[in-house]
């Protein structure tokens, strides 16, 4: 009798973790310095959920973190891409390539901006034309844009940054909404693209007190995150002056600012989205010691 009901217990706890949204944060680093040294990884964010395999911002190494980590890319059904800087596509073409077992079967969905797609004043086209056509579907997205991803829906935000064409997404669960900023300035009105979200990844490149156009700092990220007020805010896409200072630190300080639970990701990390927001770690073990190179 009561190993019966250890076993129905087990049931619901696996029933419940599977109905979570895991989110892995594949890689934390963005910018030209952390992807040319992978003092961070760059490999974007998967989510996952009862069907729904979507890569978000394939940077360099997606296709083989993804491989690392046990995350069987060709069980893909969705990629976006948020503008057209290499360490936010570099990866799709491959990922497309498994995602559509080796370009024999259209499959799956590909969302991203113009300039992704097209090219644009500052930008070639980032994704292939022969890549392009195998995919199902190819949204072609601006802010404010509306679609569905499998079993959720997913909205486009407005970035601030020099791909003029830059968004950042927005996911609609059973569980409440999550957001992704992608590279963006703050700007007024930002907030009114995240209001009501639970949790939100902003891709802070910059420490407090080192602005730079188009680029989120963390001072951009202390007003984005006191107006848009979530559960839990998560500090990714770090750049190299930002893991000097020390992202930890500045997570903290976005914390003591705000009032709002902040959390800098690690390579690994996956977050639990469901009733509640849970992060497991993953210790690497290449994550690097950024002492024995600054
Ligand atoms: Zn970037
Ligand atoms: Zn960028």
């Amino acid at each position: 009798m009561e190993r019966r009901k250890a076993e129905i217990n087990l049931q619901i706890h696996w029933y419940l973790m599977e109905s979570n949204f895991r989110i892995v944060f594949l890689g934390t680093g963005g910018g030209r310095f952390v992807t040319m040294t992978q003092k961070r990884r760059t490999a974007g964010i998967r989510i996952m959920n009862e069907g729904l395999n979507l890569h978000l911002d394939p940077g360099p190494g997606a296709l083989v973190h993804s491989i690392e980590q046990s995350l069987n890319p060709q069980r893909l059904n969705a990629i976006l891409v948020s503008h057209c800087h290499p360490d936010h596509y570099t990866d799709a073409e491959v990922l497309i390539e498994a995602m559509t077992q080796g370009m024999t079967r259209k499959k799956g969905i590909l969302a991203a901006p113009k300039s992704v797609l097209e090219g644009s004043d500052v930008c070639e086209t980032s994704i292939s034309k022969y890549h392009q056509q195998m995919v199902e579907q190819r949204i072609e997205v601006a802010p404010g844009f509306r679609f569905p991803v499998h079993s959720i829906n997913v909205s486009t935000t407005r970035a601030k940054h020099s791909d003029p064409g830059a968004v950042g997404f927005r996911f609609m669960t059973r569980f409440g909404d999550f957001a992704y900023t992608s590279d963006s300035e703050y700007y007024v009105d930002i907030a009114k693209y995240y209001q009501g979200v639970r949790l939100l990844a902003l891709c802070v490149m910059r420490p407090s007190g080192k602005p730079w156009e188009g680029h989120m700092s963390t001072d951009d990220a202390i007003r984005i995150v006191d107006e848009v007020r979530p559960e839990l805010a998560i500090m990714t896409h770090l750049g190299m002056s930002m893991l000097r200072e020390g992202p930890e630190k500045e997570a903290k300080l976005i914390q003591g600012k705000t009032g709002v639970s902040t959390v800098a990701a690690v390579d690994g990390m996956t977050l639990l989205f469901g009733t509640s927001i849970q992060i497991h770690s993953r210790k690497q073990q290449n994550q690097n010691d950024l002492t024995s190179f600054l």
